[in-house]
């Protein structure tokens, strides 16, 4: 029978898998000897089966066997503990709480002080030596979690009450009610569940635990939940594990209190004592931002002992998980309690600076400092900042909760941010604190403002995790969610949709909009020697560096200008992998493709073919002088025709006035007839690529000659350019030799004419399933390969890349049939196994096969793991990318 109930002494850290993040380090942290509450935890396992997670079982049956165990873990906590659960006299008070395998803060549920009800509430008054006041206030919190959480009522039921009372006392602090007011609001919870729910708040303590349970299986599934995992990209199918874990009580009075911190500074990477603390409060009120913090370090004026202890069990902490840990912990009446700790989420800033301190430190080689940060983190610091020498109107400051430079309109509701976000502004989410409904807003929002909360509120550390700008805490603001307003310093009103400026860096402020500057990584990519001398810039070097020498994967570019070229170059790209010539025969020249389509005979089409030689033969030269020395890969025009021509309509429209004016224009007849002619049902499935070059003769064998001719220029010039020719759309290897043929040819005609020995390479692109199932044919005749995965993931799936994303992908996600668009990341079981296939095929036929991949995907962390996995050569993204791809592309390597 399967086990699926674990005490904190059976797990480790490493079994995130099965005990979730939370379950995992609750146990290390028992085996490491730190005083953790007894408790026990039950595995994921048990929720996936719940879920009914690939058991066939039907959804919200708990699996057999499970109650026992709990019973079983129950009757031993309980033996420890030399109490019971919920006992009368003596109560035995549990929290349960969700901990999924990836951190999801504030996404699922947990409900503290389960095991009290009408009675053992006056147990746990007695056994707090008769502090009444705090066993009501913990039975309140109990109603009001178990209500909203396991009930489904309205959390603003219980908070309406509670504000209501204290303005009927006069006072905005919870420690002002006293015993008489809690017990009141204790009464006032009870009728309202009952009202709600037509039942008594369930009285049996056993039967709240196993209420409790399901109620955290079931937030797996939240709204919120699911967004925040399709944001960050977590499997659906994981589910949540339930730490059951003695209740310890932070809320007894000024001895007593609750708080966060962490080993460094989760926003620089600063080693010192950074975190929150605050009095006579219970778990989540820190982290909910409810009322303001204290900073950690006040903690040795309250209480030395506990504070010298924590210190002492964070040094210890940070040793073992040799990293950045984040740490909750209770004080209850002077004894120090750990919560939770894990390896805390960080700035991407601070990811850098901390790999390369703890490298110093000795506690991590290099390979593991390039394991510990990620191309995403890379990309956030590649953001843009404010630019210091702009005006600005200062209006507060907040803390410097999470980093970036976000201009926007404020908005002071999520549903507005959504709605405002999508039409295309950029907002500012404001709020006087976040809770987890206002994810949708902070996804959809530039940056996120709070008046209340400390860097470890749900605004700080959801903003933190998604590289959302956020400051928090601006306690200076008068925000008034209702009007849609805030105030800021010397009177400065800030209104729905006025714009702001915020610095999640230094936490400042502004009013109206502050001019934002590149990023000083940027900069240094770019050249700057300036910039050189940065900290920050100098761990991302000295990583970078270490990614470089590891990685096996080139990386190259996507660019079809000089400039491009030569910034992707200057960002590290060692070639280009696709310059897409198709973008070259826009704007003015767009005429002559019209005049090619239309030609009367072979004449014209010469003439036509003529007049772009020479333009196109400059754009190559251009290129290949920036990558000099590095291989180019020039792609033959793809696009279906038509995007040339105007549209059917609007001529059909100036043909008919012109007709009818007597004015009638012969070329714009024959420009009709073409439109209509090359008119396309599926044009992704038409004239384009390879099929084109064959269908107009002289097109490919024009763009061939303008690159050879620069080729044999360039070389007059002294200079070392590597051409590689590229044809797209090839599903079988006879067109690929027909275009071959033809290239070959005037290959010869212009070593003959320029007197010179041309060396290039002609390579196709993988962009259809057939060409991957002919991939040994193709490779006989090809000397590299590339693989075009956005057409290749339109052709295997069947997606139109024009239409689906905005389409009907949204339900997709939601349905859990992806976790993310496969245009966006590689569907490794679909298009990846096609991939694998054609290098597999391609090499058994050429063993010195170049393979390189040039779809989207090429800058897409996880992709460029698959890619060095299978074997490719290179990877080839856009310019801003390339550092992205060369760090992921290291880390695939030393990992
Ligand atoms: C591809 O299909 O992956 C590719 C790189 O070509 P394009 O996006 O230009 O069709
Ligand atoms: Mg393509």
């Amino acid at each position: 029978m399967a086990k699926y109930v674990y005490d904190f002494s059976e797990g480790g850290k490493d079994q995130k898998d099965l005990l979730g993040g939370k379950g995992a380090n609750l146990a290390e942290m028992t085996n490491l000897g730190l005083p953790v509450p007894p408790g026990f935890i039950i595995s994921t396992e048990a929720c996936r089966a719940y879920l009914g997670v690939s058991t066939g079982l039907t959804a919200g049956e708990l699996p057999d066997g499970l109650a026992e165990e709990v019973t079983e873990h129950l009757e031993a906590l309980e033996k420890a503990m030399g109490m019971k659960l919920g006992q009368p006299d003596d109560p035995l008070l549990v929290s349960v709480r969700s901990g999924a395998k990836f951190s999801m803060p504030g996404m699922m549920e947990t409900v503290l002080n389960v095991g009290l009800n009408d009675e053992s509430v006056n147990g746990l008054a007695a056994k707090a030596d008769g502090d009444e006041r705090f066993a009501y206030d913990s039975y309140r919190r109990l109603l009001a979690m178990f209500g909203a959480t396991v009930l489904g009522l309205d959390p603003a039921v219980f908070n309406d009450a509670l504000e209501e009372m204290k303005d009927d006392r006069n006072t905005s602090n919870d420690l002002d009610l006293g015993v008489d007011d809690v017990r009141e609001l204790v009464a006032t919870y009870k009728k309202q569940i009952l009202e709600h729910t037509g039942s008594e708040f369930p009285q049996d303590p056993r039967e709240q635990l196993d209420m409790a349970v399901r109620a955290v299986f079931d937030s797996w599934n939240t709204e919120r939940a699911v967004l925040y995992r399709r944001q960050e990209r977590i499997p659906g199918d994981l589910g949540t594990a339930v730490s059951i874990v003695t209740m310890v009580f932070g809320n007894g009075g000024m001895d007593s209190g609750t708080g966060v911190a962490f080993t460094r500074d989760p926003a620089s990477g600063a080693q010192g004592v950074y975190g929150d603390y605050l009095q006579n409060a219970q778990g989540e009120d820190v982290v909910a931002g409810i009322r303001n913090t204290v900073p950690l370090a006040d903690l040795e004026d309250i209480d030395a002992t506990s504070y010298d202890e924590l210190l002492g069990i964070m040094a210890k902490l940070e040793g073992h998980y040799k990293d950045l840990c984040d740490i909750e912990f209770t004080v209850e009446r002077g004894k120090l309690w750990m919560l939770q700790t894990r390896v805390g989420k960080r700035t991407a800033e601070a990811a850098f600076r901390i790999a390369c301190q703890l490298v110093d430190q000795d506690l991590i080689d290099m390979d593991e400092a390039v394991q510990r940060v990620t191309g995403d983190q890379l990309a956030q610091l590649m953001f843009p900042r404010f630019d210091e020498d702009s005006d600005r109107n200062l209006i507060a400051k907040g803390m410097n909760a999470s980093p970036g430079a976000a201009v926007g309109k404020a908005v002071f509701d999520s549903s507005t941010a959504v709605e405002w976000a999508e039409r295309g502004e950029d907002v500012i989410l404001v709020r006087r604190e976040t809770n987890p409904d206002d994810l949708r807003g902070m996804v959809a929002a530039r940056g996120v403002l709070t008046s209340r909360g400390g860097k470890t509120s749900h605004a700080a550390v959801v903003a933190r995790g998604m590289g959302r700008t956020c400051v928090c805490g601006a306690d200076s603001l008068e925000v008034d969610v209702k009007a849609k307003k805030f105030d800021g310093a010397e009177g400065v009103t800030i209104n729905e949709g006025d714009v702001i400026s915020i610095d999640g860096t230094t936490g400042e402020v502004f009013a109206g909009e502050v001019s934002v500057r590149d990023s000083l990584v940027v900069r240094h990519f770019e050249g700057d020697e300036k910039a050189g001398s940065d900290e920050l810039v100098a761990a991302v070097e000295r990583i970078m560096d270490h990614a470089d020498k590891a990685r096996r994967l080139g990386v190259r570019a996507n660019a079809d200008t000089p400039d491009d070229a030569a910034r992707a170059r200057r960002f590290g790209a060692r070639g280009i992998g696709l310059c897409r010539t198709e973008h070259m025969f826009l704007g003015e020249r767009r005429s002559l493709v019209e005049a090619l389509i239309v030609a009367d005979g072979p004449e014209d089409q010469e003439k036509a073919l003529s007049e772009l030689l020479p333009m196109q033969r400059e754009d190559f030269k251009g290129i290949l002088e920036s990558m000099d020395g590095l291989p180019v890969t020039i792609r033959l025009i793809d696009p279906p025709l038509h995007e040339f021509l105007p549209d059917y309509t609007d001529l059909a429209v100036e043909v008919a006035l012109e007709d009818e004016q007597g004015d009638r224009d012969r070329r714009h007849h024959k420009l009709l007839d073409a439109v209509k002619r090359l008119h396309e049902q599926n044009p992704m499935l038409g004239l384009r690529g390879v099929r084109l070059g064959i269908v107009i003769p002289g097109l490919f064998a024009m763009q061939a000659r303008a690159i050879l001719e620069a080729t044999a220029e360039r070389l007059a010039a002294g200079g070392d350019p590597q051409p590689e020719i590229m044809i797209p759309l090839v599903a079988t290897v006879q067109e690929f030799e027909l275009v071959k043929a033809d290239i070959v040819r005037v290959s010869k005609e212009v070593e003959d004419e320029k007197g010179v020995s041309l060396d290039f390479k002609i390579g196709t692109m993988i962009e259809l399933p057939r060409a991957v199932m002919a991939s040994a044919d193709i490779a006989r005749a090809a000397e590299f390969f590339s693989f075009g995965t956005n057409d290749l993931t339109q052709m295997t799936w069947g997606f139109s890349r024009d239409d689906v994303e905005s389409s009907f992908f949204s339900t997709y996600l939601d349905k859990g049939i992806f976790g993310v668009s496969p245009f966006e990341s590689l569907d490794r079981e679909g298009v990846g196994a096609l991939v694998r296939h054609s290098v597999e095929k391609g090499r058994e036929a050429r063993p010195d096969l170049h393979l390189g991949i040039c779809g989207e995907h090429g800058g897409d962390p996880d992709s460029i793991h698959f890619f060095h996995e299978v074997g490719l050569d290179y990877v080839s993204c856009s310019p801003f990318r390339v550092p992205v791809a060369r760090l992921e592309a290291g880390r695939a390597a030393a990992g």
